[in-house]
């Protein structure tokens, strides 16, 4: 059975099958994480985002890593937090899974996720948090090892804190 595993970091030095990027639309490099990847991928990432985009909020693309370590990036598109009533939730689960399906499609074993809108997108981190989880937990029977990698400390402990409510019923995940 797979596992969840949440760590410290950088996204863009891990080692994984995919990495999953938290993209915008356009698949445009931006700020944040994905200004990370993209400039630690190199410039034939945006060209290979430029031949999949646009990408619609709650969707999933695949390119390669290019000078990355992980072998693929999986631009997934959360969405801007907007007062929680235009549909965000739905929207957030919608990227993680379709970044999961598309992973399971390409035979991915080991997929490593950022905390998908909890940036410059706004979505509360305990929210956020508390869907992304959910929805690892239950798709990391299909894989090797999930992994949710926080930048900062706060989203650190969110996430953490919030895994071990999730799996200290039974212990088996
Ligand atoms: P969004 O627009 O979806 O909110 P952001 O990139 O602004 O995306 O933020 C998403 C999360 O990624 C935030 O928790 C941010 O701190 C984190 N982040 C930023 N750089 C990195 C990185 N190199 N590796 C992992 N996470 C990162």
């Amino acid at each position: 059975m797979g596992k969840v595993i949440v760590v410290r970091g950088d996204i863009t030095q891990i080692t994984a099958d995919a990495i999953v990027n938290a993209a915008n639309e356009a698949l445009l490099p931006g700020g944040g994480v994905s200004g990370a990847i993209h400039r630690a991928a190199g410039p034939e990432l945006a060209e290979a985002c430029r031949k999949v985009a646009p990408c619609p909020t709650g969707e999933a693309r695949l390119t390669p890593g290019f000078r990355l370590p992980a072998q693929y990036v999986i631009h997934a598109v959360g969405p801007m937090w907007r007062g929680g009533e235009y549909n965000e939730a739905v929207l957030l689960a919608q990227a993680y899974r379709s970044a999961l399906t598309i992973a399971k499609e390409h035979g991915l074993r080991t997929v490593a996720f950022p905390s998908i809108s909890t940036g410059i997108y706004g979505y509360p981190l305990e929210e956020a948090a508390k869907i992304a989880l959910s929805i690892l937990l239950e798709e990391s029977p299909n894989f090797e090892a999930l992994y949710m990698v926080a930048f900062d400390e706060k989203t650190f402990q969110a996430y953490n804190s919030l895994l071990a409510d999730l799996t200290s019923d039974d212990g088996t995940r």
